[in-house]
């Protein structure tokens, strides 16, 4: 039994009865059992739960009875996302031994399709940053060179697809955090539209810019999931209500006599010289395939991490303002402390990265320096929104590489949290506006580490993003995983 195969081959396989769920659920458990001690990109696994949902699905299969369309696909979710009876811990000290009283809307659309949550998959605490170094439970491992980081904040989810651990998982993202780990394990990440997909029991760090969104080995595969999670959600008032679209039909369309823009700020300074190589390659296989690539200019870009990183932590400092051992901690007890001895005490429980977001997010906010930071921060996310607006006037889609940089070692940049900012300059300006962005495996540098490329496409025009990333994922041929 091949654990490589793709989600949808394994749907198809199920189906037809040429395979069964439950030795493939088992040899997956087993493979986490095996590597996830190198790898560390799970924080719970529900074996026996998962187990016995395979068993029930086989039988239904067999017996001809309704099955989900995902017949039995093992999957992992980041740890932000609520499973009613599962932890949910966000990598936190604060929430080590939280179990949400329910499901989050992507949850159950996902159990109600028979997808089985093999369990729940490392993150940044509180998917505060870009390697998963920042998780309370350890750092999770790139699966290419566990020397190397997988990104972040869903490294795990991006680490436990591309070591096999799973067919597919859901991280989120805020600004860039299911991106990062796909471009550096060389599997498949989408940021959607602002409003596609329901954030309810989506544990929130900054909700006016992050959604959840699918981590999967092939574009076809997020569709799939796409296909299952998207769409208005009565809990969640920000969902729009887009109609229904089938994500995966046509997704072979190609990108022939469609216009593409190279993002100008995207591929200049500090750009590491393989992955420049990398994207002036996919540039040229997408105009193989018969599209127009013209430079684009979106000089506000220039001004996104920082607006990013005052957005951010603003409302993070407000979201994360309930963790206070009164109504979300660990420890309930009261007794022999004053009010603000008590706080202080619950609060020093978060990592040094969540503590910085905290206090930048509340001086950013406070009398005095909110007009010259906050409302600056605001502007020039307006600007970016506009200058996009302009642009989809004139192209289709704008490309970038996902990330500046090859992915780095552990450890390497975990003192400097500039650095590690603006690690993120590519992948912001989507949250900041709200539109699509996809991340798609593209090649592999000198050193055997993975490369991946960026397509962006206007708001809820995910259709036509997942059809051209269909195109670029078709013109490569990338090593299968050997961990
Ligand atoms: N790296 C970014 C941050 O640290 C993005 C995180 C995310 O998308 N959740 O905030």
């Amino acid at each position: 039994m091949n654990l490589g195969i793709s989600a949808t081959e394994f749907v198809s396989q199920a189906k037809e009865g040429a395979l069964s769920v439950e030795e493939f659920v088992a040899k997956t458990l087993d493979r986490i059992k095996k590597i996830d001690e190198k790898i560390h990109a799970f924080i719970t696994v529900d074996s026996q739960n998962a187990l016995d949902k395979a068993k029930a699905i086989d039988k239904k299969i067999k017996s001809k009875e309704k099955t989900g369309i995902c017949f039995g696909m093992p999957i992992s979710l980041k740890d932000n996302i609520c499973t009613a009876g599962l932890k949910t811990t966000c990598a936190s000290k604060m929430l080590e031994n939280f179990v949400a009283p329910y499901d989050a809307t992507v949850t159950s659309r996902l159990k109600s399709e028979d997808a089985i949550i093999l369990g729940k998959v490392n993150l940044d605490e509180f998917a505060m940053g870009s390697t998963t170094e920042f998780s309370y439970f350890g750092p999770t491992k790139n699966p290419w060179n566990p020397e190397y980081v997988p990104g972040g904040s869903s490294g795990g989810s991006g680490a436990s697809v591309a070591a096999l651990e799973c067919l597919a998982s859901l991280g989120s993202d805020t600004g860039g955090s299911v991106r990062s780990p796909a471009s550096f394990c060389s599997v498949v990440g989408l940021k959607p539209t602002y409003g596609l997909i329901s954030r309810y029991g989506l544990v929130s760090y900054a909700n006016s810019i992050e959604q959840i969104g699918p981590v999967a080995k092939t574009v076809e595969d997020v569709a799939f999931l796409l296909n299952i999670i998207s769409g208005h959600d009565v809990h969640d008032n920000t969902t729009v209500n887009h109609g229904h679209v089938d994500y995966v039909k046509d997704i072979k369309a190609g990108v022939s006599g469609k216009k593409i823009g190279i993002i100008s700020q995207m591929i200049g300074d500090g750009i590491d010289k393989e992955v420049a190589s990398a994207t002036t390659s996919a540039i040229s296989k997408l105009q193989d395939l018969g599209a127009e690539c013209i430079p684009v200019s979106l000089d506000a870009v220039n001004h996104s991490v920082a607006a990013y990183y005052t957005i951010a932590s603003a409302e993070a400092s407000s979201n994360l303002s309930r963790y206070d051992n009164l109504r979300y901690g660990f420890d309930f007890s009261t007794e022999g402390y004053e009010f603000k001895a008590f706080i202080s005490k619950a609060r020093s429980n978060f990592g040094p990265e969540v503590t910085r977001r905290m206090l930048l997010g509340a001086f950013v906010l406070s009398a005095g320096y909110y007009g010259k930071y906050y409302l600056k921060a605001q502007k020039v996310r307006t600007m970016i929104k506009a200058q996009l607006d302009e642009a989809f006037k004139k192209v289709d889609y704008l490309i970038s590489p996902t990330m500046p940089i090859l992915p780095f070692k552990v450890g390497e940049k975990i003192d400097d949290p500039l650095k590690l900012y603006l690690t993120d300059i590519n992948t912001v300006t989507a949250n900041l506006s709200g539109i699509p962005a996809i991340s798609v495996p593209f090649s592999m540098s000198s050193s055997g580490l993975p490369i991946g490329i960026q397509l962006f496409a206007n708001s809820f025009q995910e259709k036509e993003l997942l059809q051209a990333a269909h195109a670029l994922q078709e013109t490569s041929k990338l090593p299968e995983m050997s961990l």
